[in-house]
């Protein structure tokens, strides 16, 4: 018998799967926007799927994997973009999506099994009175398990900061893959090392997180005859006090022909804002927006437009699903992901712009990051060669932008200014010291350290 079929004995009782489409189809996620890594992760593939119902589950399947030296690699909704939850050496793929229950609310906290989605969530806190401060433009599909071990940024950004900001995560409970592996719950400051950290220092099963009192938001189009205006009106909305804002996004003129559903609306030619605000908020926004030189060209109500499957909030032509409405149409772009100066920011943003033309299209994101408020950016970039993406990234370096590159695997050599500070890797030494966890994926754990 092989490892994979002992060990799939050995796991009786808990939902498994070998079968090979199914296989396939979950070890891979959107790490295609890249053609880098498409080149490198193509083909990469895990042995079994196990899908555990609770926490005991999850411990039967550590402790199984330990003992045969097996590697592990947790997926969620499996919409991560680096190939965060590729199996790169085969093994287990700990498909997390049947624990899903909401588990409690209260004071503005709610205790959440880490499979659940985040839109479902998101809907139950809704019913409760309360929203979600953060997530991300997948939220319909992702689950917040892998928004906190993968993601962390998006719709909130410009009013709460990203996950980062000490207070949005406010604790998570966690599986280790220890001899035996045991349960760790983790509270704040605590929690920090398995926040963005690609499953690779603990299986989380529950998280907790703050909430925000739910508003009716509402989805607002503006257009502008040109991109700076544009820019300066998302500026002025970020640092506007007075308006309860989710979301600002600016997208250059290229863009708004690829958004199905709002592209008619917007004239040709113009850049476009989409915003999400509050009800009370939208007189102001319209006048922020005439002093600006900007048109309103679509409203809808945000909540009614996510619960419609036929529908399209506007958060899902921001953040990430930019680059995917451009990929629908355009397999020749790829992407990448900046921070902007804090100050002088717009000057920034066009010293990138500008130069590249047609080879860079620009779209930022208004959000905020240990209290200041600037823009970040998810560029569509043609695809032309890997030197010639890497020019284009140190030509944004040269002007002080901080590049998160998306074309690469490890959570070092990609998270730069998303990177959560604190001692990930001394952790993983203690929770999965034979580093089993996503191998590959924390450059700086070494087979020395997992001989230790
Ligand atoms: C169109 C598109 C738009 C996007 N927009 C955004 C955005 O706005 N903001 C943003 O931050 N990201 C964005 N992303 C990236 C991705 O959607 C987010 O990271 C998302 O939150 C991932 O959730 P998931 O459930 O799909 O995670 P997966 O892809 O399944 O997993 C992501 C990582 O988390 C790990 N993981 C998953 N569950 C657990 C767990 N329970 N315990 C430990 N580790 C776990 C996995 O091993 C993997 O390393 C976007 C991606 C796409 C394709």
């Amino acid at each position: 018998m092989s490892d994979i079929a002992a060990l799939a004995a050995a796991l009786d009782g808990i939902e498994t799967s070998a079968d090979r489409a199914l296989l396939r189809l979950k070890s891979r996620d959107f790490y295609w926007y890249s053609p880098i890594l498409k080149k490198q992760l193509d083909g990469k593939s895990a042995e079994l799927i196990a899908r555990p119902k609770d926490e005991a589950e999850v411990l039967r399947i550590l402790g199984a994997c330990r003992a045969a030296r097996v590697p592990v690699t947790v997926r969620g909704g499996g919409t991560g973009n680096y190939g965060q939850c590729v199996p790169l050496q085969g093994g287990v793929l700990l498909d997390m999506t049947a624990m899903a229950a909401p588990l409690s609310i209260a004071d503005g906290v709610v205790e959440v099994e880490c499979g659940a989605k985040m839109i479902d969530l998101d809907l139950w806190c809704r019913d409760r009175g309360w929203e979600l401060k953060l997530w991300p433009s997948t939220k319909r599909t992702a689950t917040i398990g892998g928004f906190v071990a993968g993601g962390g940024a998006g719709v909130g950004g410009i009013a709460h900061g990203t996950l980062r900001e000490r207070g949005n995560l406010l604790g998570a409970r966690i599986a280790t893959m220890q001899d035996p592996p045991r349960i760790l719950d983790l509270e704040g400051d605590e929690a920090a090392p398995v926040n963005r950290t690609y499953g690779t220092t603990g299986v989380m099963t529950r998280i907790r997180l703050p909430l925000t009192p739910a508003q009716d938001w509402r989805d607002v189009a503006i257009a502008f005859p040109d991109f700076v205006p544009a820019s300066r009106f998302a500026l002025a909305l970020a640092f506007a006090d007075g308006i309860p804002k989710k979301m600002c996004a600016v997208f250059d003129s290229q863009l708004p022909p690829f958004f199905k559903g709002i592209a008619e609306a917007v004239p040709a030619g113009h850049a476009l804002v989409l915003a999400m605000v509050a009800p009370s908020a939208l007189r102001a926004l319209r006048d922020l927006a005439r002093e600006h030189g900007g048109m309103v060209v679509a409203e809808q109500d945000t909540v009614a437009a996510e619960r419609d499957g036929d529908a399209t909030p506007f958060y899902e032509y921001c953040w990430n699903h930019t680059t995917l409405q451009v990929l629908k149409r355009d397999r020749g772009v790829t992407y990448l992901q900046c921070r902007f100066p804090f100050e002088d920011t717009l000057k920034a943003v066009e010293a990138v712009r500008i130069p590249f033309g047609d080879e860079v299209w620009m779209h930022t994101e208004c959000v905020r990051f240990g209290g200041r408020t600037t823009m970040t950016a998810l560029p569509v970039v043609r695809w032309t060669t890997p030197e010639r993406l890497y020019e284009i990234i140190a030509a944004f370096e040269a002007q002080g932008i901080a590049i998160a590159n998306p074309h690469v695997l490890t959570i070092e050599e990609g998270s730069n200014y998303r990177r959560v500070p604190g001692d990930q890797l001394g952790f993983k030494r203690m929770a999965d010291p034979l580093g089993l966890l996503n191998p590959g994926k924390m450059r700086d754990f070494t087979i020395e350290d997992a001989a230790a």
